[in-house]
């Protein structure tokens, strides 16, 4: 990382490799070109307006879970019919901002929320498509609080009560049925979960099919993971592999599309933290790498206890190799970004970066401590 670009910044900041996201970009696209898999990116994962322009420039549509995420979607040049609503407590209010912008389509994630749904679209005179969100079961092997499609999770429609929800769509005269959607959690790094779940949409499509009932898509969901540990030796996640497990795995007629919301694997690695050494403090057992940044502006390792690979910028080439916590100034104790990190012998003032911090990094930024929000560089 060349720090010269960064001079004149005000740490912490994220700062986006521009490049970097479009390589990703073009990988998708030439991975998906001529296939029915149709990509959409998570907005939650980043929500920059700046990286929003970038990706709908290239045609993704968008994956919202809040009325506020349809609103900038549309203000950053995703189509309105690519636009997606997913999230199991949707207000009103947010169901009517979805309606009047005419999205692509409401992913339904309880029977409770169909009868809502029919009742606002027929109010506001429209007619919404839908998706059932299935919870198919699947444990997607990661952390506990990212996995999202095991029965005992709060989100979509138990796989028992499928046919029950599909007759009441089916019913509502402003409803009209897509598709399926499934999710089964996120920093997925194994393709089995994938595979099963094709295999679940399968079994569910014919049984769907033996009722009359015909889908226009099926939805994957997100939850590719990235390489946080060698962000430099691979930058771009293997996208052919994940494209060919869901391809290869699923039954899909004719003119059916598969399509696919991905977060993290977009724009994961273009994203660093750049934050200032305000002070290297030497304990009895070990020394601190305190840093201006916080918690408060990459919650990731508190809350998901994940590693961040952690880079002194600033240092030579030759600088001797030492033992170190790295630490933000934040009074909780979970605000420690790395414990006995071997770092360049590293002094005040310094920048030190954390990597692949682009997908829930500045999203869930806060203003705990009173903290400024984080700013940001493209480049
Ligand atoms: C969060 C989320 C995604 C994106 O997940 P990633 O792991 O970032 O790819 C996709 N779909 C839904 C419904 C989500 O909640």
């Amino acid at each position: 990382m060349d720090i010269k670009i960064f001079e004149g910044e005000k740490t912490p900041f994220y700062y986006y490799d521009r490049e970097l996201l479009e390589r990703t970009l073009d990988s998708i696209e030439a991975c998906t070109a001529g296939t029915p898999m149709k990509v959409h990116y998570a907005i939650k994962a980043n929500a920059t307006p700046e990286l929003l322009r970038i990706i709908s420039a290239r045609g993704l549509g968008a994956d919202c879970v809040s009325g506020n995420e349809i609103d900038l979607a549309v203000e950053c040049g995703f189509d309105p019919s690519k636009i997606y609503y997913a999230g199991v407590g949707k207000t009103d209010e947010e169901i009517v901002t979805g309606l009047r912008h005419g999205i692509g389509c409401f992913n339904i994630e309880s029977i409770e929320e169909i009868d809502i749904l029919s009742q606002l679209a027929s109010k506001e005179g429209k007619k919404a498509t839908v998706a059932l969100r299935i919870n198919p079961n699947i444990d997607a092997h990661t952390h506990e609080y990212i996995t999202t499609g095991l029965k005992e999770n709060k989100f979509g429609i138990d796989l028992s009560l499928v046919e029950e929800a599909v007759r009441k769509v089916k019913e509502s005269d402003s409803l009209d049925l897509g598709g399926l959607h499934f999710h089964i959690g996120s920093q997925i790094t194994i393709s089995e979960p994938f595979r099963i779940l094709c295999e679940r949409i399968n079994e569910l499509k014919t049984k769907l099919r033996l009722n009359g009932t015909e889908l226009r898509f099926f939805n994957v969901g997100g939850g590719l993971g990235i390489d946080y540990d060698h962000p430099d030796e691979n930058p771009i996640p293997d996208f052919r592999a994940y494209f060919d497990t869901i391809l290869s795995n699923i039954d899909l007629d004719e003119n059916q599309e598969v399509h696919c919301e991905l977060g993290r694997a977009i724009v994961g690695q273009c994203g660093s933290l750049i934050s200032k050494v305000v002070l290297v403090k030497k304990g009895l057992e070990k020394s601190f790498i305190i840093v201006d940044a916080g918690m408060s502006d990459l919650i990731r390792p508190a809350l998901y206890g994940a590693h961040h690979k952690i880079e002194n910028i600033s240092a030579g080439p030759d600088t001797p190799i030492k033992t170190y916590d790295v630490v933000g100034p934040i009074c909780e104790s979970s605000d420690v970004f790395g414990k006995d990190e071997l770092l360049p012998e590293t002094k005040r003032g310094e920048l030190v970066a954390f990597r692949s911090a682009g997908a829930y990094g500045s999203a869930m930024a806060s203003r705990y401590n009173m903290r400024d929000i984080p700013g940001y560089l493209i480049k």
